[in-house]
């Protein structure tokens, strides 16, 4: 059942068992997880679509993806979860669109793929979380990923995992699970937001976008706190650093998306920051329930114009999809 309004989300996961099957520590799949949903690249996955209207899926692999591995395991994996990607990309070409798995380590290697995976297999960019190997990715040694994916002009979403072993123990240890096994501040609660926007904001910062002014990057979970900061930000990094344009910089290269964070308030502090032309819906499936995103969206008090935006306008240009 398809509603009228087309509806896209683009932070949207699967898992290969070949990648998840070898994650390890605070990775490990855990029994409350939807791992059954992650591998139902099919019907499982298209019914739970249809009930809330979602028209399209962007899929990514679950993070930390091909992150977790040194270059010799993480380049054929890549491949493995790219090539199945589009195999389901394939199946179904009016309801599943890619975003790749980059094999990080190896940083070369990563923006060849990314290359494959957009002009072979039809990819819409590729998804990275901050760390590989506890380094960030704003180290030059990983800037040809950036520079491949500025000359494909594809995005890339940067997406929160686990921060530095170092900060969890620092920060989080403390307050943990009743298995006392996850410490809960580490993950959704608050560390995957402090970990992806201080990736996002090294990025900026690097002076990346000085060198390739028309990357492209995604951040998922209403920019993971940074329009609230923004001002904050701009004037501190001003004032420290005696260079402007922070804002600027996130204002024009960087998209935000709606998921896992459908809270009507986040969505009009975004609004008012960036625009409604950066503001993308999304879901974090199957972390995030289809039907709470869309219904959220639809009744939420911002024009109809802007709902068009944010429903799939602003995914159609940003990743130049063909609307069904
Ligand atoms: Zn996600």
């Amino acid at each position: 059942m398809l509603t009228q309004q087309r509806i896209v989300a683009l932070e949207e996961h699967f898992a290969i068992p070949a990648i998840s099957s070898r994650f390890e520590g605070y990775y490990k799949p855990r029994p409350h997880q939807p791992y059954a949903k992650l591998d139902d690249l099919g019907n499982q996955r298209i019914a739970d679509m249809n009930v809330a209207g979602v028209d399209v899926q962007v899929l990514s692999h679950v993070q930390p993806s091909t992150q977790a591995f040194d270059a010799e395991s993480a380049v054929p994996l890549a491949r493995e979860a790219n090539d199945r990607l589009y195999e389901a990309c394939r199946a179904h070409p009016d309801r599943f669109a890619g975003f790749a798995a980059l094999p990080t380590a190896d940083p070369r290697a990563s923006a060849d793929e990314l290359e494959r995976c957009v002009l072979k297999l039809g990819f819409k960019g590729a998804m990275v979380s901050g760390l590989t190997q506890n380094a960030f990715l704003d180290e030059k040694r990983f800037w040809p990923i950036f520079e491949r994916a500025e000359a494909l002009d594809v995005p890339i979403y940067l997406h929160p995992a686990i921060p530095h072993q170092a900060v969890v123990d620092a920060w989080f240890k403390d307050y943990t699970n009743k298995a006392g096994d996850y410490p809960v501040l580490m993950g959704a609660a608050w560390g995957f937001a402090a970990e992806t926007a201080t990736a996002a904001m090294r990025l900026i910062i690097s002076g990346i976008f000085e060198r390739h002014p028309r990357l492209k990057i995604i951040l998922g979970h209403m920019g993971e706190t940074i329009p609230f900061h923004l001002p904050r930000i701009d004037r501190a990094l001003e004032h420290q650093l005696g260079k402007s344009g922070f804002a600027d910089i996130f204002r024009e290269r960087f998209w935000i998306t709606t998921s896992g964070l459908f809270s009507t308030p986040a969505l009009l502090c975004s609004m008012m920051e960036l625009g409604p032309e950066r503001i993308l819906f999304s879901v974090d499936y199957p972390y995030g329930s289809n039907e709470e995103g869309v219904t959220w969206l639809k009744g939420a008090p911002i024009s109809p114009a802007d709902k068009v935006k944010i429903f799939h306008a602003n995914a159609d240009a940003l990743l130049k999809l063909t609307a069904t």
